[in-house]
């Protein structure tokens, strides 16, 4: 049995202040949560301070990128040693907006991938299709040059530590979200590429969340689906209102 993971991407929104006023408030509605993994992760800049606000709470902290390399000139770079040292628990690699406006590869998120896995961190693969790519037909395809590209080279063992997030890249920040049924074809096909890429063990271990307008409305039902074990959550989760509702709809 999967445990459900919800994680909320702050994405470029919330000042240090503003960071923790929604984790007290978060704290506040979600204190008795339980069967969940819930996951915050704000930008770098706030990590520190929503870090101290969780102490003694069961939310974790998570990142929005981090960089292959340890340490050295790379100006403007946050390290996978660094965010470990600071408590941060899981790291988001791959987001479409990072693939879409920072130029991000699969070469890259793998390199990002092995980093974390290297430092104890607990990644969340992003992987998804575009709108003209789901209508020329072509999201199977894409999934699994996401999945084979991002993830190459891992052992069983690795791959059961990497949490993955089917993101529809047209249902990011649209309103527009995948019916239920169009999200599980796809999460049952990312399950199967696990099972046929690694072993059926660890296809049944690893936890795909669905991300792409993800409200308190439609989460249960997403959750209602076989494959689908949590959400990567955008824009509800900004609200501590409608971030813990969907947490609590992912109950299962
Ligand atoms: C996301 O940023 O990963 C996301 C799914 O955003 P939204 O929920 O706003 O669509």
């Amino acid at each position: 049995m999967r445990k459900p993971i919800i994680a909320g991407n702050w994405k470029l929104n919330k000042t240090p202040h503003e960071a923790i006023l929604l984790t007290d408030e978060l704290k506040r509605e979600l204190v008795d949560v339980e069967g969940v993994d819930i996951v915050l992760c704000p930008p770098f800049i706030d990590l520190a301070d929503v870090k101290e606000a969780l102490i003694d709470h069961n939310i974790a902290l998570g990142a929005q990128n981090l960089f292959w390399e340890d340490a050295g000139a790379f100006t403007g770079e946050i390290s996978a040693p660094m965010l470990k040292d600071l408590g941060v628990a899981y790291v988001i690699i791959g987001h479409s907006e990072r693939r879409q406006y920072f130029h991000e590869t699969n070469e890259t998120v793998s390199k990002r991938l092995r980093a974390a896995l290297k430092h104890g961190l607990n990644p969340i693969v992003c992987v998804g299709e575009n709108l003209a790519q789901r209508e020329a037909n072509q999201t199977f395809d894409i999934i699994k040059d996401h999945c084979e590209g991002s993830l190459k080279g891992l052992s069983a063992e690795e791959m059961k530590k990497v949490v993955l997030a089917y993101e529809p890249v047209w249902a990011i920040g649209t309103g527009k979200t995948a019916t239920p049924a169009q999200a599980q074809e796809v999460h049952a096909f990312i399950r199967q590429w696990l099972a046929r890429t690694f072993d059926e063990g660890t296809a049944g271990h690893v936890r795909i969340q669905y991300g792409g307008s993800v409200t308190p409305d439609n989460i249960a039902a997403l959750m209602a689906q076989p494959d689908i074990d949590g959400a990567l959550v955008g824009g509800a989760s900004l609200k501590a209102p409608s971030f813990a509702a969907i947490v609590k709809g992912a109950q299962k």
